[in-house]
């Protein structure tokens, strides 16, 4: 059995043997390999690396980094191949979406190559008599990221390219479940010419977590996973004095009103609920439909559900692959089975499918007139289990949502752009998406949700990602042509 090894100082690293973990394949339900799990002792060395790189990388030019960062563009675009399959193989997910989270990674890397402009100061002139202040963004030290198994690429390229653009050192603790894509990047970055010991990868479980939150030597940790992780992250590492992100869970809502393009809308709630088989934190899981959408729209979505194909992630006509582990499909029906004895209409039943071949199979469910006091609708599923709640007006839509603890994205679906406008004003939620499902947004605006979604206050990449992975210095200069004697009064 091969092992999935550490990337530590420009470097496969193996584990100590003392942990690791089995990593499988979803749609065969075999373990393929296993990964190593960082002890404390295999995090201080990677710490030690990384700060010992921080002391060139932070001074190297802009030139520098963004050529190395333009090479690494170009490496990921050239291997984005086989990064996809990578995904597939230990996601589970199809081809086309690993392709998918590949290039919503690569935009990452396009914005941070524009560093030389991001990275600008302010210069004010003769803000008193011969005196001029500026600022300047230097970069934190060594900063970390916590990833989860749902996007093995895309969640740490929302990360890393911004932390290493601006001069920081970076160490990635990805899920254990997919965990190869990671080193991956490593060998792409260290072909750019990335110096050792500036990007590292570190493998495990909440040891390495743990370990990584409560080490002196790190400034800053971005995580992404579950809102119960995310929050102890957020309060161990800030506790432990580092500036912190820490993305959480979802439960995201599609407000369909009477007057939208049905068909448009069924298309929509099959593509963001059912896509990577749910397993999305902006996946659709809760539809509202005002007044007579429900109706119209219930037998459109079972006929579109009819033609999709559930099956291995590399064959090219598959909709939607397995589920990641079979705890996890395990949990995911047993959610199915709550939703029927609490009373919702199974609309469409995908418990059949629940263990093609061995993989970790679950087709697409859908439950009507769910009420938000259902397990169904309360808890994250992170599965192909979508509801609909039935609802009389955008305002008890609105209700609905802002009672929800959760608030990553949403949309409506409106040809009003009154209805629309007051939407995007009103709900609070932090991704919007007006007639369009899945609003990701691009790499040069920031992605972040609100209430339980996120644990601080930056979002990742765009703006807030360069403001979170610096820290900025005013200087205020005098260059006199000759003193004018002590002041001692408070400079004004
Ligand atoms: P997870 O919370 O189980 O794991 C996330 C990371 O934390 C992994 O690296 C894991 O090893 C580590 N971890 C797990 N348990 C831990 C613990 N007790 N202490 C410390 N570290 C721990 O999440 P997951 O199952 O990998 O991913 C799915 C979750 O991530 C979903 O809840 C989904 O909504 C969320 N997610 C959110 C976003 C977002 O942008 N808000 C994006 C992607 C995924």
């Amino acid at each position: 059995m091969t092992f999935v090894d550490h990337w530590i100082d420009g470097r496969r690293v193996a584990g100590d043997g003392s942990r690791a973990g089995d990593v499988y394949n979803p749609a065969t339900g075999e373990v393929i390999r296993q990964v190593s799990f960082s002890t404390a002792a295999e995090i201080t060395h990677a710490v030690d690396a990384a700060t010992e790189a921080f002391a060139s990388w932070s001074r190297a030019t802009i030139a520098t980094r963004t050529k190395i960062m333009f090479s690494f563009r170009d490496l990921v675009d050239h291997h984005r191949n086989e990064l996809a399959a990578v995904i597939t193989e230990e996601h589970g997910k199809t081809t086309a979406d690993a392709l998918g989270e590949v290039q919503r990674g690569l935009e990452v890397v396009e914005f941070a190559c524009g560093l030389g402009h991001l990275l600008k100061g302010d210069y004010s002139e003769g803000v008193s008599t011969g005196v001029d202040s500026y600022s300047i963004r230097q970069p934190l030290g060594v900063v970390c990221g916590i990833t989860p198994f749902n996007f093995p690429v895309m969640v740490p390229m929302w990360m890393l390219p911004v932390a290493i653009a601006c001069g920081n050192c970076f160490i990635l603790k990805p899920s254990e479940k997919d965990p190869s894509a990671s080193n991956l990047l490593a060998e792409l970055f260290t072909q750019a010419g990335l110096p050792k010991g500036v990007f590292n990868v570190v493998h495990g479980d909440r040891v390495a977590v743990d370990a990584l939150l409560e080490h002196p030597g790190i400034a800053a940790v971005s995580s992404v996973g579950s809102t119960p992780v995310a929050r102890h992250i957020y309060e161990t590492a800030a506790a432990a004095g580092k500036r912190v992100q820490a993305l959480g869970g979802a439960k995201n809502h599609m407000v369909v009103m009477p007057d939208a393009d049905m068909d448009a809308a069924a298309d929509a709630m099959v593509g963001a609920a059912y896509g990577s088989a749910g397993e999305r934190c902006m996946a659709i899981s809760a539809v509202v439909a005002v007044g007579d959408a429900g109706d119209r729209l219930i037998p459109l979505v079972q006929d579109k559900v009819r033609a999709l194909k559930v099956a291995h992630g590399d064959d090219p006509d598959a909709d939607m692959g397995p589920l990641i582990s079979g705890p996890h499909r395990d949990k995911v029906l047993s959610f199915v089975e709550a939703g029927l004895a609490e009373g919702a209409d199974l609309a469409i039943d995908g418990r059949e499918l629940a263990s093609t071949d061995g993989g970790f199979f679950l087709g697409p469910c859908l439950f009507d007139r769910v009420t938000p006091q259902m397990s169904v609708y309360r808890e994250e599923i992170f599965g192909p289990v979508l509801s609909v709640i039935r609802s009389d007006s955008l305002d008890d839509a609105l209700g609905i949502i802002s009672s929800n603890p959760y608030g990553n994205g949403t949309a409506i679906f409106t040809n009003d752009g009154g209805i629309a406008r007051r939407f995007q004003s009103e709900v609070d939620v932090g991704m919007v998406g007006i007639n369009v499902p899945i609003p990701v947004p691009m790499a040069f605006f920031s992605f972040g949700g609100w209430k339980a979604s996120l644990f601080g206050d930056a979002h990742v990449h765009g703006t807030d990602g360069i403001r979170f992975y610096t820290r900025t210095k005013v200087v205020t200069a005098r260059w006199p042509e000759r003193s004018a004697g002590a002041e001692l009064h408070f400079p004004s």
